[in-house]
């Protein structure tokens, strides 16, 4: 697996692909036509890579950053940039991924901009849903992951314990450790 999924929804996880993105030098995880057609797989949204070329890497980079924008506005309680909001609509607008039933279960296909069409309308029930209350930043400042908290009493602080949450952890054990023997 090239990319993650800890968001619990694929905007999100697709923001994601920027890691560390406040970060003097963030991770990009969609370097390559080849990345992009892996997430979508990954994900599980499509069956068969998508078969990405340069300008749909480029678009689909601009919409994962439109997606951030209107997502970070919201968690800092500001208006939605407009601009940002039209070029979600239209991402939203497209045709969707096509679902066939076989004889072996349902095969998902679509290109790019139908897989980004996805995205867009998952963000807009997002944005526009109760859902939106749900949305949090990860406590491990480095990170910057924002995810869906859907766990019980909304006390959920890591984008993924298995990778953040363990991190802060131990970092917190070894001050504690180093304080006692000083
Ligand atoms: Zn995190």
């Amino acid at each position: 697996m090239n990319h993650a999924f800890p968001c619990g929804t694929l905007p999100l996880d697709f923001v994601g692909t920027l890691r560390a993105r406040r970060n003097a030098a963030p991770a990009e995880k969609l370097a390559t036509p080849d990345l992009l057609d892996d997430w979508f797989v990954e994900s599980k949204m499509l069956d068969a890579p998508p078969d990405a070329d340069e300008v749909d890497l480029e678009t689909a980079i601009d919409l994962r950053e439109v997606i951030y924008s209107l997502v970070a506005a919201r968690l800092a309680a500001e208006s939605l940039p407009a601009a940002d909001v039209a070029e979600l609509n239209r991402h939203a607008a497209g045709l969707p991924v096509k679902a066939q039933l076989r004889s072996d279960g349902v095969v998902h296909t679509g290109s790019v901009s139908q897989g980004l069409a996805a995205l867009a309308r998952e963000t807009v029930e997002i944005l526009g849903g109760d859902v939106g209350a749900l949305l949090r930043e990860c406590a491990r400042p480095e990170c910057t992951q924002v995810y869906l908290d859907r766990s019980r009493g909304h006390r959920r602080e890591w984008c993924a314990m298995r990778t953040c949450g363990n991190r802060v952890k131990a970092a917190a054990y070894r001050a504690r450790q180093s304080g006692a023997t000083v």
